[in-house]
């Protein structure tokens, strides 16, 4: 509290106060997104490290959702904005190349497969909704959790 000499009010000592012009706030809001940027890419490193450690304990073949890239950038954007949509999206393609990368060293069987999560596994007919996030197929009576979906869609045989 003392450190402010008598004839600067303390409200002037406020970092925001301190950015004198847009400028520099541009340069602070630039180092924040590299450092976002720094950060989730050490969490892609990290969590494909951790999957890849986790295949190999169990044994395991490695299922990865083929994601479609544009419409999941489409749902991004309209949830976070571009900028956000942007960060998470690099974060999900390096993550993704790093693990298929982890795998094919480590020798762990992986495979590409599309994961829906309104979509019937077993008759691919569109899921209905219901309440608690329960998804249902009206035309084969399949029934699930909505975020499970995407595990039945692991297990069922891929096309030839
Ligand atoms: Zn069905």
């Amino acid at each position: 509290m003392g450190q402010y000499s008598p004839k600067v009010p303390a409200y002037k000592s406020l970092p925001l106060f301190k950015l004198k012009n847009a400028k520099r706030a541009g340069r602070l809001v630039r180092r924040l997104r590299s450092r976002a940027y720094r950060l989730i890419r050490a969490e892609a490193v990290f969590l494909a490290r951790k999957l890849t450690k986790k295949a190999l304990r169990y044994r395991a073949m490695v299922v990865i959702d083929d994601v479609d890239w544009e419409s999941l950038k489409e749902l991004l954007m309209r949830r976070y904005g571009k900028k956000i949509s942007k960060l998470l999206l690099s974060g999900l393609k390096r993550f993704v190349k790093l693990l298929v990368t982890q795998l094919q060293w480590y020798g762990v069987p992986y495979e590409f497969k599309r994961l829906y999560s309104r979509k019937c596994p077993n008759c691919k007919h569109k899921l209905t909704q219901q309440k608690g996030r329960v998804m249902i197929c009206t035309n084969c009576g399949f029934k699930a959790p909505r975020d499970m979906v995407p595990m039945y869609w692991v297990l069922t045989p891929s096309p030839p």
